[in-house]
Formats: structure tokens, sequence, C-alpha cells
């Protein structure tokens, strides 16, 4: 794939990706993970680092780091080691952060998606498991701040790409298969609001053929837009930079919505400023073959498999197959649909269609459509039977998803949306709108085409849907003589 050059320079972007692991307790302790509860309620003695505490490793947080390791292919490091990671930050009670280092549980991988239909595969370094930090509040405090350690302690798992991805779009589409991947194994929610996905991209750009060159990174991105935006603006400032004839500086920067620019928070430290050590208090993390191969065969069936099953065994376009794949509740609800109703096109149409539009627009998840798998089948067999026309059976959609019925038949049959099949009734609805459509006639018969679709609309509209679409254009076109 040719990526363009920007003003002569090619571009080059790593990721490093925190995503927090679905534990419901911290990674060294008892304490809760959930989101929002009153600071500082849920940090416990080894979270306050109070003295004579120690840490006492999470299973789930290992089960999980291997699940993504096996996801992407990588290689689970049957014995890796925890490090301390020092730094001063009044969030951080030990004074370190504990970390992976010289030898991290997941090593190597990569992960492939698809950048504009044509297919693109970033490497991994490594995954490497860690305790995040509290949080400093500001906001509600005058003159000082306060300290949240409720999330001191939670689980997360930090992805590391080698400097593969050569474009913002590049960059993007990473992160939305990284976000797919680790919220369809279920090791992470992927709520980047609430910080559970959140990606770091270093950014650099060089004269193509020449070494790296010096890298920003740009902190905490947790929305794909800004995500887009920021790495753009980082872009075109460091190549006004390096056109101004002004070296790049190796620095963290920030992402201000507010402003759409980049700002240098602190220069960057070196690796030896964190005075990276082993933890004492950790022995080395050994994982057993066994371990490994039982959470293998507990794997479900990975997006980009199911997506090219559902083009072989159920025939849907390349295109339909990765849109219901976004998500595992909606392929899901899909296989559930297609199952029931024996129609997997016309599944994959109405989910596509009308139920992705009413999702967008009350911002809903598929786990919380009104409507079921099994009601949506039973409608697409009342469509395939010919007993509905399409429109019809937007009304009775429509009937569903609101919850003013639940029985299919039982809407069709009160609201009197069987299809018309009687020929006689349909010959009088035609003559009628005929009749009172000279105008449409004359156009049509002069040659527009959007006359005669007009007519077709009259005459649905006036049997209100129940018209076969099908029989209506075949009656009309005898009428007219065409
Ligand atoms: P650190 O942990 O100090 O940020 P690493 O060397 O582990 O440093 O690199 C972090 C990320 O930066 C990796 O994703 C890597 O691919 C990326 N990276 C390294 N050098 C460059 C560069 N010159 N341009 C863009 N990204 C880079
Ligand atoms: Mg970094």
């Amino acid at each position: 794939m040719a990526f363009p050059l920007i003003q002569g320079y090619e571009v080059v972007i790593g990721f490093e990706t925190h995503a927090q692991l679905s534990t419901t307790s911290k990674i060294f302790s008892r304490a809760a993970t959930a989101f929002g509860a009153e600071p500082n309620t849920q940090a416990c003695a080894v979270d306050l680092a109070l003295p004579g505490t120690l840490p006492v490793m999470n299973r789930g947080a290992v089960e999980r780091a291997i699940r993504f390791g096996l996801a992407i292919g990588a290689t689970i490091a049957p014995r890796s080691v925890f490090a301390r990671k020092h730094y001063f930050y009044p969030d951080l009670p030990k004074g370190y952060q504990i970390s992976q280092y010289e030898i991290p549980v997941v090593q190597g991988g990569g992960v492939e998606f698809f950048l504009d239909g044509e297919p693109r595969s970033v490497r991994l370094v490594r995954a490497h498991l860690e305790e995040d930090a509290g949080k400093s509040l500001h906001e509600d405090f005058v003159g000082m701040s306060g300290i949240d350690l409720n999330r001191a302690g939670t689980p997360l798992l930090e992805i590391v790409t080698e400097p593969d991805m050569r474009s913002s779009d590049e960059a993007v589409a990473y992160a939305k298969e990284l976000h797919r991947l680790v919220t369809w194994i279920g090791i992470c929610d992927g709520n980047m609001q609430e910080g559970s996905f959140r990606c770091d991209a270093n950014v650099s750009v060089r004269r193509p053929g020449a070494p790296l060159g010096t890298r920003r990174e740009i902190k905490n991105l947790n929305s794909f837009r800004f995500m887009q935006q920021a790495i753009d603006y980082e872009l075109r400032w460091q190549i006004a930079q390096l056109e101004d004839g002004q070296p790049i500086q190796q620095a963290t920067v920030l992402f201000d919505p507010d402003t759409g620019e980049t700002r240098a928070m602190r220069t960057k430290e070196d690796a030896a400023d964190y005075r990276y050590f082993p933890d004492p208090d950790l022995p080395p993390l050994a994982i057993a073959q066994d371990w490994i191969d039982e959470v293998r065969a507990a794997m479900p069936e990975l997006p980009r498999a199911m997506a090219a099953r559902f083009v072989a065994t159920h025939g849907l376009p390349e295109y339909d197959a990765t849109t219901l794949t976004q998500s595992r509740a909606m392929a899901t609800y899909f296989e559930e649909v297609a199952a029931a109703c024996g129609n997997p096109k016309l599944a994959s149409n109405w989910i596509m269609g009308e139920v992705s539009r009413r999702l967008n627009a009350g911002d809903l998840d598929i786990a919380a459509a009104p409507v079921a798998a099994g009601q949506l089948a039973a409608l697409i067999r009342r469509i395939a039977d010919g007993t509905v026309s399409n429109s019809a059976a937007r009304q009775v959609f429509d009937a569903l998803w609101s919850g003013e019925a639940t029985d299919v038949d039982a809407v069709i049959a009160a609201k009197g949306l069987q299809q018309m099949s009687d020929a006689g009734a349909l010959e009088a609805i035609v003559d009628q709108v005929l009749a009172g459509n000279a105008k449409s006639i004359e156009e049509f018969r002069a040659g527009k085409d959007k006359a005669f679709n007009a007519l077709v609309g009259q005459v649905m509209k006036a049997s209100r849907g129940k018209a076969n679409p099908a029989q209506v254009n075949e009656m009309l076109r005898a009428k007219l003589g065409a």
C-alpha cells in the first residue's frame, strides 16, 4: 500500500495502549474496581501502600493477558517478571508503579485489519501487566488538590506496537481493531469515556529512506475522533518545525480538544530515570502450558474468522460481514436471526438498516434492543413468504420496537397489514390513482422515469403499504401500455 507523503515527509506512528482489564478486583489486592464510586472507598491497605502490606497477584488479570496473547498470535512467556517503575506523584503512594519491564508476559504477535479495503498488519512488541495509579482532583478544591485512590491498583494491560503505522488513518484503524478485539474477547469493557481504553500515540516524520525521526508522544487519547485530530495536528506541527530549520525535541504532549492543538507537557524521561528493578515482593510469574491450553480451548471465535465464515457459509458480502462483526453481541444477534428465519441476507439487511438506525438514534447497544432476535426472524419470515410488503414490515417493526406489540402475526392482523393479494382490489386503487394524476402520466409518456416511480409511490400510499410493489409495477405498466 502506498501512503502519501506529506510535503515530502513519511509519517511514522507507534502506539502504546492501556486496556483496563475487566476483573472485579484489583491486580494485587481484593479492593473493587467498579467505576464511579465515592473517592477513596475502593482503596484498601495494599492500594494505600501502608507499611507491612504485600501484593498478591490476581489470577483473573493473568488469564486475560493470556487470552489477549493468544488472540494476536503472540508468545506467552512461561516466566515473566514484575518490576518497580519509580516516579514521584501524589496519586502514587508507593513511590513506584508495579509493571513489567525486561520480561513481559505477552511477547510479539500482531494486529491485522483492513484499511481502505486493503489488508494491513501492525506488529506488536509486547503487552505487559501493570497497575494503574490514583487520580488527582483539581476541580472541586480551591488552592489544593484532592487525591482519589480508587483507581490505584486497577489492572492494566499495556499493549505496545512497533512503529509500523504510516498515516493517521492507519493509526485510527489499528486502534479501532484493537478495541474491537479486546472487547470481543471480553478482557476489557472498552469504555473510552471512563478511561478503560486509552491510547498514547508516538509520532515522528522523516524523509523516505532516512532513519527514524525524533518522536513526540501524545498522551491519553480517549476518543477515536480526538486521536485523528491530535495526530494530524502533531504532524503538521512537526513538519512546520522541520521546514523552519528547528529540531524536534523528544517530548510528551497533551491534546487539547478545545483548541485542537497539542502542547508539550514535559520532556521525555529515559528508562534510566525510572530506576527499574525486579520487585522483590512478587515472585516471577510462571504460566504452565496446561493453563495456556485451557484458555485457548475456551477462546471465542475471533471477529475476523467469524466475518470470513459469514461470507463463506451465509453468502454475505464482505461489507455486511465486517459490519455485523463490529461487536460480538451484534454478531450473535445476527446469527440468531439468520438461523431462525433461514434468510441470512434479509437478516443482514434488517440489522444493518432498521435495527442499526434505531440503535444509533437512541445511542443504544444491541443488548438493549427492544426487538428480540426471534421477533425479527418472525417478521422476516412474513416478508419472505409474501404476507407483508417491506413498507408494511417497517410498520410492524415500529410497533415491536416501541413496545406497542410483541407478536408479529398479531400486529399484522390487528393493523390489517397483509399484503394485498386480491388483484381486483389493487386494480381499483391503481385506476383511482391514474385518474387523479394526469400530469404524472403525461410526464411519463414524455419519457420521465421519475413520473412512473411517483405513480408507484401513490399506489403504495393509497394501499397503506399493503400492495405488492412488483404487482403494482406490472399493473401500472400494463395500463399505461408501457
Ligand atoms: P517508551 O516506553 O519510553 O515510550 P518505547 O521505545 O518502548 O518507549 O517506544 C514506545 C512506542 O514508541 C512504541 O510503540 C514504538 O513503536 C514507538 N516509537 C519508537 N520510536 C518511534 C519513532 N521514531 N517514531 C514513532 N514512533 C516510535
Ligand atoms: Mg511511552
